[in-house]
């Protein structure tokens, strides 16, 4: 199927050919007629999946008609929990929107708010902002969003997880009653049904893989080593498996700079991305990494949700999440748009209890490997989900805050 009967204009469906989707995803064909419609939609769609376009190209075509943008205004707003994310969106909605001439703009905070004060004065059709910063840019009345048409949340679990619930209302108040809502999220839990109710109306349910669950794409691997071993064991494994991109996920910042630091003495070039890391350092480790100028990067949940690397054939947890749908955001970074892909976990006899965890979340139970070398002094007990074979899907329980969560990383 082509994206001709979803109901797109000829330029959008150019502009897509130039950049070589050839058909639309799963997500895009039930998406984009829906938006081009004017309903609200609600989507549960993992990273990877397209959801992007699904949303961008059908308010691009909504906005090139109608009316002009005021000044300080915006037409369609799309709020994300993270700036790296919000950089992504408004990249794929100049790529997307190359052959129109709407005006987009990105804002976030760790920057200096004054040049995207300038930005906004004339007007901007689509803003893409964290709700932070767009919050301090509506007291200065830099922007107002009493003409805005469309709103979309993306990634609204994880701004539900970040704490960003009070500025959501908060933001929520100022827009016109009368407006589309789309909102995209991974997973599924109660705070965002909640966040939905007062939010959508009569929306479009669209849920692209089953809850929480792991692209299929995705090879999962566990590996049992002890705690101590595990910097030694990712430096073998790199080494040995002459990986050339991985992504590393640990859970702290500071455990973030100490496997950096590990990972330099051992002669792998690596580089960490994490919420006390300024704007600037970030945005330049996410480059080189894509370029292929850094082999490791090493992120927390925070920092790298959303990510989209393209073709990235290696994620690690050196760490297990604490949260279990961290683990499925967490290797949703590989194996995507339909692409292969590897996810080690290094998992240590005191981690048992997260793996118990993700493997009741996923429903599956993780295949285990020792290295030669690294067989572990500690061993992994067995996991329930390892012993019995599983029931029905549990509910799940509301998502909680984790360590990261108050660093004000997009703030
Ligand atoms: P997203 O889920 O929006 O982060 O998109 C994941 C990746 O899929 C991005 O690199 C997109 O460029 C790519 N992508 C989106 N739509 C298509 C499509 N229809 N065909 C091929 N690749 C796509």
């Amino acid at each position: 199927m082509s994206f001709i009967p979803l109901g797109l204009a000829a330029d959008l469906q150019c502009t897509c050919a130039e950049i070589g989707y050839k058909t639309p995803t799963a997500i895009q064909k039930q998406a984009i007629p829906a938006v081009l419609s004017g309903r609200d939609v609600m989507a549960t769609a993992q990273t990877g999946t397209g959801k992007t376009a699904s949303f961008v190209l059908p308010i691009l075509q909504q906005l090139s008609g109608g009316q002009a943008v005021r000044s300080n205004h915006i037409r369609a707003l799309i709020l994300t929990p993270t700036r790296e994310l919000a950089v992504q969106v408004a990249d794929s909605v100049a790529t997307y929107g190359k052959s129109l001439s709407l005006k987009s703009c990105v804002v976030y905070g760790g920057v200096k708010i004054n040049p995207q004060m300038m930005k906004l004065r004339g007007g901007v059709d689509i803003l893409v902002a964290t709700p932070g910063r767009l919050i301090d840019l509506c007291k200065r009345n830099a922007v107002k969003l009493g003409q805005v048409e469309i709103l979309v949340l993306d990634e609204a679990d994880r701004m539900l997880d970040m704490g960003f619930r009070v500025e959501i209302d908060k933001i929520l108040k100022m827009l016109p009653l009368s407006r589309q809502n789309l909102l995209f999220s991974a997973t599924f839990s109660p705070a965002i049904d909640d966040l939905t109710r007062g939010l959508l109306k009569n929306p479009l349910r669209i849920e692209i893989s089953a809850r929480n669950s792991a692209p299929k794409t995705v090879k999962q691997l566990v590996y049992e080593v002890d705690k101590s071993k595990k910097p030694e064991l990712l430096s073998h494994l790199i080494r040995n498996n002459d990986w050339s991109q991985v992504l590393v996920f640990v859970r702290t910042k500071k455990g973030a700079d100490q496997l950096v630091r590990q990972l330099k003495g051992d002669n792998i070039s690596a580089v960490a991305i994490h919420g006390d890391k300024s704007q600037g350092l970030r945005t330049r480790a996410l480059k080189d990494f894509k370029a292929n100028k850094t082999r490791i990067l090493v992120a927390t949940d925070i920092a790298a949700r959303g990510l989209d690397i393209n073709e990235l054939p290696h994620v690690i947890n050196f760490d297990l999440p604490k949260i279990p749908e961290d683990y499925v955001h967490r290797i949703g970074r590989t194996g995507r748009a339909r692409l292969k892909g590897e996810a080690l976990s290094l998992v240590s006899a005191d981690e048992v209890k997260s793996l118990a965890a993700i493997e009741s979340l996923i429903q599956q139970t993780l295949v285990r490997e020792v290295e030669t070398g690294f067989v572990p002094n500690h061993k992994v007990p067995l996991t329930r989900q390892t012993r019995v074979k599983p029931k029905k899907p549990k509910k799940n329980k509301p998502v909680v805050p984790q360590t990261d969560v108050n660093d004000g990383s997009a703030r």
